[in-house]
């Protein structure tokens, strides 16, 4: 915990009291649209979730009001948490003459397991409404780093609490363990660079590293070759998934997840790439 955590936990301690101990949560009164309907193609699934929590390295206590043991209530973050991991799961078509990256990227990089991805985290959520997503390396070496999911991604009067934009983050914040486990410096705007820049308007900016269809074989999104001209940021790696959700997923995935999906990558294009817009759902591939 740095100082201005410690901070901030002091104040809303403060500004609560002890009846709210146990934290806030997010709203927790309905899901959207695009969750609901994910949703209904596997109706709640057991194994799936009971295998999920386990893959993801999630903790009871950081979950346990918020649908840890009400697995099937969509309303709530878990259900949501698992739902946006069914998607990235199963959903791909992983299409080798038009997806960016396969199945096995993308697991990797949001999954909990050590891998050349990553080194071994575990996926906690925040009730924090400034942010989508953080990542946290460990502090002790037997620790693990950890990546939270916020407010943002779980309330569902807000566009990016869907399936895509959930799942999109866990790329964002894996890739932040990427640069971690790697010593890549990617900027120290929260692991940015600062902004507006370029075609970037806020601040926290990445490049885009534009690479063709087939660049990368299905397991090799780690690879890089210390350049640019083999290279991921962090909002491309999910820009990438995104149109990858909003393009390239099994017939099954609902068009509302799919719209979402292509939604986010487009503000995201449009707006965080020094060298922007970067790729746009929807346009031709390959080239
Ligand atoms: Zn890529």
């Amino acid at each position: 915990m740095n100082l201005k955590q410690g901070i901030a936990l002091m104040s809303s301690v403060l500004a609560f009291g002890l009846a709210t101990e146990a934290g806030a949560v997010c709203n927790q009164t309905a899901a959207s649209t695009s969750d609901r309907a994910l949703w209904n193609t596997h109706g709640c699934w057991q194994d799936f979730f009971l295998w999920q929590y386990q893959a993801y390295g999630l903790r009871s206590g950081d979950w346990s009001n918020r649908g840890w043991n009400n697995a099937c209530n969509v309303n709530l973050e878990y259900p949501k948490h698992w739902n946006a991991s069914y998607l990235l799961t199963y959903g791909m078509a992983d299409n080798l003459s038009q997806s960016f990256h396969g199945t096995v990227d993308y697991r990797a990089t949001a999954e909990a397991r050590s891998s050349k991805f990553h080194d071994s985290l575990y996926h906690s959520i925040t009730d924090r409404t400034d942010v989508f997503g953080t990542f946290t390396p460990r502090f002790w070496p037997w620790d693990t780093d950890r990546v939270e999911t916020a407010c943002p991604l779980y309330n569902a009067t807000v566009s990016n609490s869907n399936p895509g934009s959930r799942a999109g983050d866990y790329m964002h914040e894996g890739w932040h363990a990427y640069f971690d486990k790697y010593n890549f410096n990617n900027g120290n705007t929260g692991g940015h660079r600062p902004g507006p820049q370029g075609a970037c308007t806020i601040n926290g900016c990445d490049y885009f590293y534009f690479h063709g269809i087939g660049a990368y074989a299905f397991g090799a999104l780690w690879e890089n070759n210390g350049t640019a001209s083999r290279f991921h940021s962090p909002n491309q790696v999910q820009v990438e998934f995104l149109c990858d959700v909003a393009d390239q997923s099994q017939w099954w995935v609902p068009l509302s997840v799919r719209q979402a999906a292509a939604s986010d990558a487009n503000a995201r294009a449009a707006s965080r790439f020094i060298n922007g817009p970067g790729y746009t759902c929807g346009s031709p591939r390959p080239w």
